[in-house]
C-alpha cells in the first residue's frame, strides 16, 4: 500500500481536497472521468463567449471560504447584487411578493389573505414540501405561482417531496420587510434581499477552479488522471485497497492503490461499484435514491426584451424551461463583444423523458421557440448554441429519502479509509461553498487525523 490519497472526481469538492493536500505537500492522485475538471461548475467557451452550466454564483457565509475565494479569484472576484428575478404571467418581477402586489385587486386580496391565514393557522403536521411552502406563502400564492415551478423542477407533485426541500427553497417572505424596503427606497431595487456575500468571477466559475487546478498541477506530489472513470472500488477488512479506472476512449483498465480515499461521485454510484458488492439492502437503497437530470440549452441570441437579472425562475406553464440565465448580466466579460448575448435555458427532466432523449437540434429549436413565447426573441430569428446534459444534477428529496440516506451513511462509514463528500457524495442538494468546505475538511482528516463528520449538517448543510 502506498502512502497516497486517491481523490475521485474533480468537481469543487475533489479539487478543494486536492488543493488542500497540495498546500501540505502531500502525495495524492486526482481521478476524473471527464476530460476536464470542474464537475457541475465547468465553464464553456463558445464563439468567444463564456457559459457556466446554469448560473453559478458564490453565495458565501463562511469567512474561511471567503478568504480562499479571494486568494484564488483576486481582482476577478466581484461582489454582485440583485441577480435574481421571476417571470410570471408574462412579466418580470424582482420577487414573488412584487408579483403578488401587481396582481389584479381581487386576486391580490385573495393571495394576501391566504398568506395571513396560514401565518395565523399553519398546517401543523408538516410532512411534505407542499405543506412547508403553503405555510410560507399561503395557499393561493402557492398554487398560482410557486407550485408551477416546483412541479417542473421535480417532475412530481410537491406533495411527494420531503419538507426539508421547502426549507432550502423558501425565499425571504416577510411582508413587513418588503413594505419597509419599498418605502425606504421609493420602489428602487435594493440589495436587501440578497445574501450577505454573493460573488461572481468575471469569467465565470473557471476563474476559481482554474486557479485551484494550476496550484494542484504545480504540486510535486500530484498525479492527475483526467478521462479516467472509476469502475470498481476494491475493499478488504473495512478498508479500500485500490480502484479500477477505465479509459472511456480505449476501454483500457488501470489499477490505482492508496492509503486513503476521498470519493465525490454520487454515493449511489459508489456503492454500486464496490467489490465485493455490499448487501442487497444497500444496493436497493442506492437504486431507490433518484436524481433529477438537467438539460441546459446555451444560446447566443439577440434579446428583444430587457433582461435585467442574472437569472429568472420561470413560473409559467407556457414554457417547459424552468430558468433563464443571462450571463451578460452576471459579468460583461462573459458576453464579450457584439450584439449577441450568451443565455441559457434549463430543462429539468428524467432520463426516460422526451426532453432528455431529444436531439441537440430539437432542444435548441425548443429553447428558441420558448424565448419567442416569453418575448425575449423575435420569431424567425435563429440563434446558435450548444446543449449539455447532466444526469446527476439534483438529488431527489422524495418523502422518506432521509432514512435511506442515513443508512447509506452508516454503511459507508464502515469503510474506514474512505470518505465520501460533496453533492452526490452525501446525497445533499448543496452549493459550491459547501462542496469546497467538505473538500478542505476531508483533506484535514487525512493530514491531521481530524474526524470531521463529512455527512454532518454543520459542515455541509445550510441555506442555499
Ligand atoms: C444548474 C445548477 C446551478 C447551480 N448553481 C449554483 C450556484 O449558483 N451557486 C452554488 O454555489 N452552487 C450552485 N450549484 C451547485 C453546484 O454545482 C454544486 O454544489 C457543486 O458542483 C458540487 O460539487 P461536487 O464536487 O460536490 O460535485 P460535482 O460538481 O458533481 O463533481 C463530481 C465529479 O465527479 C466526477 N465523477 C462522477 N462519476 C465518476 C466516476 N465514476 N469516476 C471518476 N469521476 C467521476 C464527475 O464527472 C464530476 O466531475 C448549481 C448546480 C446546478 C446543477
Amino acid at each position: 500500500m502506498n502512502d497516497s490519497t486517491v481523490i475521485i472526481g474533480a468537481g469543487p469538492a475533489g479539487l478543494s481536497a486536492a488543493y488542500a493536500l497540495a498546500r501540505e505537500d502531500r502525495a495524492f492522485e486526482l481521478v476524473e472521468k471527464a476530460t476536464e475538471p470542474g464537475g457541475l461548475c465547468r465553464t464553456f467557451d463558445f464563439h468567444g463567449r463564456y457559459f457556466d452550466l446554469g448560473p453559478h454564483v458564490f453565495i458565501n457565509r463562511s469567512p474561511e471560504i471567503g478568504e480562499l475565494l479571494h486568494e484564488l479569484g483576486g481582482e476577478r472576484l466581484k461582489e454582485i447584487t440583485h441577480i435574481e428575478g421571476i417571470y410570471f404571467d408574462g412579466k418580470l418581477y424582482d420577487s414573488w411578493l412584487d408579483a403578488v402586489v401587481n396582481l389584479r385587486m381581487t386576486s391580490r386580496a385573495r393571495a394576501l389573505l391566504g398568506l395571513i391565514a396560514r401565518r395565523i393557522r399553519p398546517i401543523e403536521q408538516v410532512v411534505s414540501c407542499e405543506d412547508g411552502l403553503v405555510n410560507s406563502y399561503g395557499s393561493a400564492i402557492y398554487s398560482q405561482l410557486v407550485r408551477i415551478h416546483q412541479r417542473k423542477f421535480w417532475g412530481v407533485d410537491p406533495s411527494e417531496i420531503d419538507v426539508s426541500w421547502a426549507r432550502v427553497y423558501e425565499k425571504p417572505n416577510s411582508i413587513f420587510k418588503y413594505v419597509k424596503q419599498r418605502l425606504s427606497h421609493s420602489g428602487a431595487r435594493s440589495a436587501s434581499y440578497e445574501p450577505a456575500q454573493t460573488y461572481y468571477p468575471t469569467a465565470g466559475s473557471q476563474v476559481i477552479y482554474g486557479a485551484m487546478m494550476d496550484r494542484i498541477e504545480a504540486s510535486p506530489g500530484a498525479t492527475i488522471r483526467l478521462g479516467a472513470e472509476v469502475v470498481a472500488v476494491h475493499h478488504d477488512a473495512g478498508n479500500v485497497t485500490h480502484i479500477d479506472l477505465r479509459d472511456p476512449a480505449t476501454g483500457e483498465v488501470t489499477q490505482v492503490a492508496g492509503s486513503s480515499f476521498i470519493s465525490t461521485i454520487p454515493v449511489t454510484e459508489l456503492v454500486s461499484v464496490l467489490d465485493p458488492a455490499p448487501p442487497q439492502e444497500i444496493l436497493d437503497i442506492a437504486r431507490s435514491l433518484r436524481y433529477r437530470s438537467l438539460v441546459v440549452v446555451n444560446l447566443l441570441t439577440r434579446l428583444t426584451r430587457e433582461l435585467p437579472y442574472g437569472w429568472v425562475e420561470l413560473h409559467s406553464s407556457d414554457v417547459q424551461a424552468g430558468r433563464l440565465t443571462n450571463f451578460a448580466r452576471l459579468s460583461p466579460e462573459m458576453a464579450g463583444e457584439g450584439e449577441l448575448v450568451p443565455i441559457c435555458l434549463e430543462y429539468y427532466c428524467d432520463e426516460d423523458d422526451a426532453i432528455w432523449q431529444s436531439t441537440d437540434e430539437d432542444m435548441i429549436a425548443l429553447a428558441q421557440r420558448e424565448l419567442v413565447t416569453m418575448g425575449f426573441a423575435a420569431a424567425g430569428e435563429e440563434s446558435v448554441g450548444f446543449v449539455q446534459r447532466e444526469p446527476f444534477a439534483y438529488p431527489m428529496y422524495l418523502i422518506g429519502y432521509g432514512d435511506l440516506r442515513a443508512r447509506l451513511k452508516e454503511f459507508c462509514e464502515g469503510i474506514t479509509n474512505l470518505q465520501t463528500i460533496g453533492r452526490g457524495g452525501i446525497y445533499r442538494y448543496n452549493n459550491m461553498g459547501h462542496s469546497i468546505e467538505s473538500g478542505l475538511r476531508a483533506a484535514d482528516n487525512v493530514v491531521s487525523g481530524q474526524r470531521h463528520d463529512m455527512w454532518d449538517r454543520s459542515v455541509v448543510d445550510g441555506k442555499i
